[in-house]
């Protein structure tokens, strides 16, 4: 039987694991990421821990306490908790079921109804889908908020009007988290493209030790475990590694803004953003909805796909973190809905691999849908 694997590091291929491993970087290859990313986005950057830091970063530097945030009602905890880490108040926007973002219908709806104080929004552009982008710049000016994008999910994509995601408003954050737009396991950066309100000091920490090997051996680690699936013991080694903390789940990875970024990654990031530029990709998973997820879902693992993490399977995802948000799903029955009902997978699957997958799915596509 043939083995797919969603998580385990699949991303890594065979060479891609061990150039991850002997990729070793130099603080010449921090200064040109941060040249390259100033170029590229119109502003001043800062190579952060992770994409959590960066934003926190972003929002620390133009909103005062207690200001509130516009939130996409369908995201990763990682977004709320840079909003908490900053002092401010995160207000969650319901989104279209169709692209997965908030619209300036949703926006004027929450402001209206739940948000006294909002000054921010956040941008991000869920899955690499881009929002209608000039309607919410006209909605943001009417209400005088500040745009910051997130592009944890869409480095590189393109708004319908051709400008690109991260040009547009006041500051710019970047993840090089495992699976995102730029993947070097972790990291991220933050680019101030209007002067900061507060002054914001650039991290300078030197990175945990124990953050630097588990950043370098995730890949190593993943080959390992997808190996160990042939013998029906990938699952249990990929669940030891992270019991002992040698692996780390995505959304565990620490908020730190005083750490700087590992110089390796910023070698790793350079590379992967300079072929953004060639590819001009956009989406990074493709989705449907589907009825008894439960049930496809063991479906799919007895056909050999683990999935490691749907994106995302609440609201405010993963699920062991929900209860500290206060989702309100009253609000945003659109977000309920999709997080109820969407599979999703990461793009760099080939169609052969996925083929086995799509006809178990198809049977339980939602009416519309086929
Ligand atoms: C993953 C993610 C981030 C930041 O992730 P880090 O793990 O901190 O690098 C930010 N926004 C969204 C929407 C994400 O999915």
């Amino acid at each position: 039987m043939k083995h797919y694997f969603i998580g385990m590091a699949a991303e890594y291929s065979s060479g891609e694991w061990l150039r991850h491993l002997f990729t070793f970087g130099r603080k010449k290859d921090c200064d040109t990421l941060t040249r390259t990313l100033n170029r590229r986005y119109g502003g001043e950057t800062f190579l952060c821990k992770n994409g959590r830091s960066a934003l926190t970063l972003a929002l620390k530097a133009y909103f005062e306490p207690e200001d509130e945030i516009l939130v996409n009602g369908f995201t990763c905890y990682a977004v709320y908790e840079a909003v908490k880490a900053a002092g401010l108040k995160p207000v969650f926007v319901d989104i279209d079921k169709k692209n997965l973002n908030f619209t300036s219908d949703t926006i004027e709806d929450a402001i209206v109804s739940r948000s006294k104080r909002a000054k921010g929004i956040i941008v991000q552009n869920t899955l690499g889908i881009p929002v209608d982008i000039k309607s919410i710049e006209k909605i943001a000016k009417e209400h005088d908020l500040f745009i910051i994008e997130d592009l944890a999910h869409c480095a590189g994509v393109k708004y319908k009007d051709g400008r690109e995601a991260g040009t547009v408003g006041i500051a710019t954050a970047l993840s090089f988290g495992k699976d995102k737009s730029i993947d070097t396991v972790s990291g991220g950066a933050v680019i101030f493209r209007q002067e900061q309100k507060h002054g914001i000091k650039a991290p300078s920490k030197a990175p945990k030790p124990s953050d630097y090997l588990r950043a370098k051996f995730y890949p190593m680690f993943g080959a390992l475990c997808r190996t160990l699936t042939y013998v029906g013991l990938g699952g249990a080694m990929m669940r030891l590694l992270v019991a002992i903390h040698f692996v780390e789940k995505s959304a565990d990875n620490r908020l730190d803004i005083t750490r700087r970024l590992n110089k390796f990654e910023a070698k790793r990031a350079l590379k992967q953003i300079n072929e953004l530029r060639r590819s001009g990709e956009s989406a990074i998973r493709d989705y449907c909805f589907v009825r008894d997820r439960q049930e496809v879902l063991k479906k799919l693992q007895r056909k050999g796909y683990y999935f490691g993490g749907l994106w995302y399977e609440k609201p405010v995802s993963p699920e062991r973190y929900y209860n500290k948000v206060h989702f309100p799903e009253q609000d945003c029955p659109n977000a309920v809905y999709v997080s109820e009902h969407i599979i999703n997978l990461p793009l760099y699957y080939t169609k052969r691999d996925l083929d086995p997958a799509l006809k178990i799915i198809k049977p339980y596509l939602e009416k519309g849908e086929e």
